[in-house]
């Protein structure tokens, strides 16, 4: 990177994303970047800036804001360094002699870098052209090696990140081996900005947020509330087939309850502040755990009765701060697809593989491919013993192996209280998204005493597996916006059918046909407004219902519809009944 190191050791390139080929290339393209600018707009100051996923950026100190004009002028100045096929050369240098040179040239955040490596030490350099940087390597050979770059976009950034700093001027940018893989990342760009759930969410009328209510707050709105009404309703049809109970409990509890699971120990940071309740210190649910262990406990437990599976689509609130909130994502009030299962020791085994079936079975509903993760013990802190730690990871690792489903270790990745399986989906744009997770926790069923009685007719304390398999309906559907791009498959459309009548003398016919379909169970609307019909058209593709129905005296005369099919243009006519049907199937079938 463009920025020294206290060590100056070579940064760890292994991981970063695209290999180390691609490093080399972006980090000196972001050097062609500092040099184009330098020459362009000499009283700037350089900073530093690294390669990051997906491209690089680097950051000045300059008085006038860049324009996007500037951009195009750097993006000019910085081929013609290309073209040049300046060769990056490697320079040493006395520590003392490093801050005298960028002291005289004013370059203060290179003496800041330059004043934490240790005295004595050298200083490394890399030239190219005129331009000289404080760097520790590796770059290409020569500018000439850069074969595609773009400029994106500038940003402010705060000098160290640190916001009682000032403010510096963050230009982004990013480079390819080829031209065709430029483009390519370029458009994922812009397909990812179109498919933005915050955008689609207004545009689909799905949700809001309001600075009356508060930051990280979600509404949902009718289509967007018909939506996740949908989705917890084919969620909760599933659990009952397989053997779950539905549960409801309550949003706040005293602070009792969260000494006894640890929270308030090991998670207070996550929680709001308590309120006062006759005397009593309350809180808002962070976790819906202790909540169904207390169903559990309502009576003693035999061996005959478990496994017992809770389920609950539980509202918990968590702290989040406000820099990292973002649209449904990231929240501070959301609904977690939550289900504990309690069971004895044996049946761990059978019961994390019966989650990782139900899971598979969930997230191929809404078309995603996923990748699993077994996050094993942390180093440091982690409750109870070590035997207990092995056996519950054992218990996920040897599901993992029997549905064989390959994963990866995260060492050290669990909770401070249960090793866990992570999941990530891939969207239809190839991003990962965490969201399932399953933990096998065999301490808090210790701290609560959750015990049943075995076959010796002795009390034995339970196991218990945590897990969620959407994450939270908040998140899921966020991502599920923009893997879908707001054009949901039919049985997730809040409105399935639009039907629009050619002109006033076809209404009574639309709205026959619009009771028809809703009667037989199918979510269709009539486009009352008064307005053209190009405009109605126009605005029933704008809000991606699958299908539209335009209907006038001649379907009116033959009793027919003629439907048209988002993504595959005007259908056969054909009778009203046979539509509902065909509706109904394309619902039932769930297809992606
Ligand atoms: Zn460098
Ligand atoms: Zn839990």
């Amino acid at each position: 990177m463009a920025m020294a190191s206290a060590s100056q050791a070579g940064p760890d390139l292994s991981h970063y994303p695209g290999g180390e080929a691609l490093y080399r290339l972006r980090h000196s393209a972001a050097h062609v970047l500092a040099s184009a600018v330098v020459d362009l707009f000499p009283d700037t100051k350089v900073a530093g800036g690294p390669p990051i996923e997906g491209g690089f950026y680097y950051d000045f100190a300059r008085e006038q804001p860049f324009t996007p004009e500037d951009l195009e002028k750097i993006e000019t100045q910085m081929r013609k360094i290309i073209a040049e096929d300046q060769p990056f050369e490697y320079l040493e240098a006395d520590r003392e002699e490093a801050l005298r040179r960028f002291g005289a040239a004013g370059e203060k955040y290179k003496v800041h870098f330059i004043g934490q490596i240790p005295e004595g030490a050298k200083v490394t350099y890399y030239r190219n052209g005129r331009f000289l940087d404080l760097c520790r390597g590796p770059h290409l050979k020569s500018t000439g090696e850069i074969k595609a770059f773009k400029l994106t976009h500038v940003a402010g950034a705060y000098w160290l990140g640190n916001e009682r700093n000032e403010m510096l001027q963050r230009i982004y940018g990013t480079a390819f081996p080829s031209q065709a893989e430029l483009d390519e990342h370029l458009h994922r760009i812009e397909e990812a900005l179109k498919r933005d759930h915050r955008k689609l969410g207004r545009e689909l009328d799905l949700f809001s947020i309001h600075d009356e209510v508060g930051a990280g707050l979600i509404h949902w709105h009718p289509k967007g509330a018909m939506v996740r009404h949908l989705i917890e309703q084919f969620w909760k049809d599933e659990h009952l087939r397989r053997g779950y109970q539905l549960v409801y409990t309550p949003h706040i509890a005293s602070e009792k309850l969260y000494s006894i699971s640890g929270h308030l120990e090991n998670y207070s940071d996550l929680m709001y502040s308590p309120m006062d309740i006759d005397g009593q210190p309350y809180r808002v649910k962070p976790m819906n755990c202790p909540n169904h262990i207390m169903i559990f406990q309502t009576r003693k437990r035999s061996y005959r009765e478990l496994p017992i599976r809770l389920a609950e689509l539980g509202t918990v609130y968590r702290y989040e701060r406000s820099g990292v909130l973002h649209g449904m994502d990231r929240v501070r009030g959301f609904t977690v697809d939550d289900s504990h299962l309690f069971c004895t020791r044996e049946q761990l085994g059978a019961e994390v593989e019966g989650v990782l079936d139900l899971m598979d079975f969930l997230l191929k509903a809404f078309g995603y491919q996923y990748h699993a993760y077994l996050a094993t013990r942390p180093k440091d802190h982690f409750l109870g013993t070590e035997e207990e730690w092995d056996f519950a990871t054992d218990a996920l690792r040897s599901a993992l192996d029997r549905r064989g489903l390959a994963y990866e270790v995260d060492e050290g990745g669990g909770a401070f209280y249960a090793p866990k399986i992570d999941v990530k989906l891939k969207d239809a744009l190839g991003r990962e998204w965490q969201c399932p997770t399953i933990q096998v926790d065999l301490n808090l069923p210790k701290r609560f005493n959750i015990t049943y009685v075995g076959p010796d007719g002795k009390e034995h304390i339970a196991a218990m597996v945590h897990r969620a398999l959407f994450g939270s309906l908040e998140r899921f559907v966020g991502i599920y916006i923009e893997h879908t791009g707001g054009e949901f498959p039919v049985w997730v459309a809040p409105v399935q059918v639009i039907v629009i009548p050619a002109n006033p003398r076809a209404f009574d016919y639309a709205h026959d046909t619009a009771r028809l379909l809703k009667q037989g169970g199918v979510r269709a609307e009539v486009d009352v407004r008064d307005d053209k019909l190009g405009a109605k058209i126009r605005d029933a593709e704008l809000q991606k219902v699958p299908y539209m129905l335009v209907v006038g005296p001649r379907e009116a005369e033959a009793g027919t519809v003629a439907p048209r099919r988002k993504g595959e243009g005007q259908l056969e006519a054909m009778s009203r009944e046979a539509f509902l049907e065909r509706v109904l199937e394309e619902s039932r079938q769930r297809r992606v």
